[in-house]
């Protein structure tokens, strides 16, 4: 990991209409880290995502991606949004939706070059998917789906990736092939934010944990997040946490820390 910080967000305030969805959050990230966004349902997980892609004004504060403020020029950051926000019903490959990610290298009325179809037939290759290039995207599993959207930003070469609940929906071997993705990008150095609600694999895979509901509860080493007061903090009732002497016990949304022996 390099310890250049190529993420920051300072007390950001955002929302819909006339409500926040964040509030006054703050934190970093360096270069090469794996860090999980969790947080219960409407904590603010998308929004933040939202934010740091330019895609939603902020109220207050300020957001820098490597330097560069994504509400007025160009970032180095790609975007997988949840799998329910895409239209599928519009006519095109796996391999189209990939060389989409291509398009911001690609320049004003440019053809896709040899080396954009080899880097969109790479990354097809990456998530697992290359006999599925010429496929309509509609006809695909919503695994399968989700594995094209991550070969784009995969496509897109950028340094950053932002992913929200990639494992919603998704079938098991998908779920693999991303888990087996996140490994390959920590050997290449590309950073991660990730929002999931599996709380196990966010201590058990990421460097850091942000743990949001609507403002920042907690952000560190997961170690340092799971502990029963903060949990409690984020997801009061929800949740219910105690310690035992092989670790935290976690129950409330199918998830346990310690494993099915434990939760019964
Ligand atoms: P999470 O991803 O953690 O579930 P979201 O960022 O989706 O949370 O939502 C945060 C809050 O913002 C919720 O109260 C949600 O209802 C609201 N919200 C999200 N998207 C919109 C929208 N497009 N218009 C109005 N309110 C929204």
């Amino acid at each position: 990991m390099n310890r250049c910080e190529v993420l920051r967000v300072e007390e950001v305030t955002a929302g819909y209409d006339n409500t926040a969805a964040l509030e006054r959050v703050s934190f970093s990230v360096f270069g090469g880290e794996q860090v999980a966004v969790v947080g219960p349902n409407g904590a603010g997980k998308s929004t933040l995502f939202k934010v740091i892609a330019g895609l939603l004004p902020l109220r207050v504060g300020r957001v820098r991606v490597m330097g560069c403020d994504p509400h007025r020029e160009p970032v180095e950051i790609s975007y997988v949004t949840q799998q329910g926000e895409v239209d599928f019903s519009f006519p095109v490959t796996a391999a189209d939706v990939v060389m989409m990610g291509r398009i911001g290298r690609m320049g004003w009325l440019r053809w896709p070059s040899r080396q954009d179809r080899e880097v969109v037939r790479r990354a097809l290759a990456q998530v697992g998917i290359q006999d599925l290039a010429d496929r309509q995207i509609g006809e695909l599993s919503g695994g399968q789906q989700q594995r094209v959207f991550i070969a784009r930003a995969l496509a897109q070469e950028a340094e950053i990736l932002l992913m929200d609940e990639p494992f919603a929906g998704v079938d098991a071997t998908s779920e693999q092939a991303i888990l087996d993705l996140l490994e390959r990008f920590k050997e290449g150095g590309i950073t991660i934010l990730l929002s999931t609600h599996d709380l196990n694999l966010a201590a058990d895979r990421f460097d850091r944990v942000l743990l949001l509901n609507r403002e920042v509860i907690a952000y560190g080493p997961p170690q340092e997040v799971f502990c029963p007061d903060v949990l409690h903090r984020a997801y009061g009732g929800q949740l219910a946490v105690w310690e035992h002497e092989r670790g935290l016990v976690m129950l409330g949304d199918g998830h346990c820390s310690m494993g099915e022996e434990v939760a019964r």
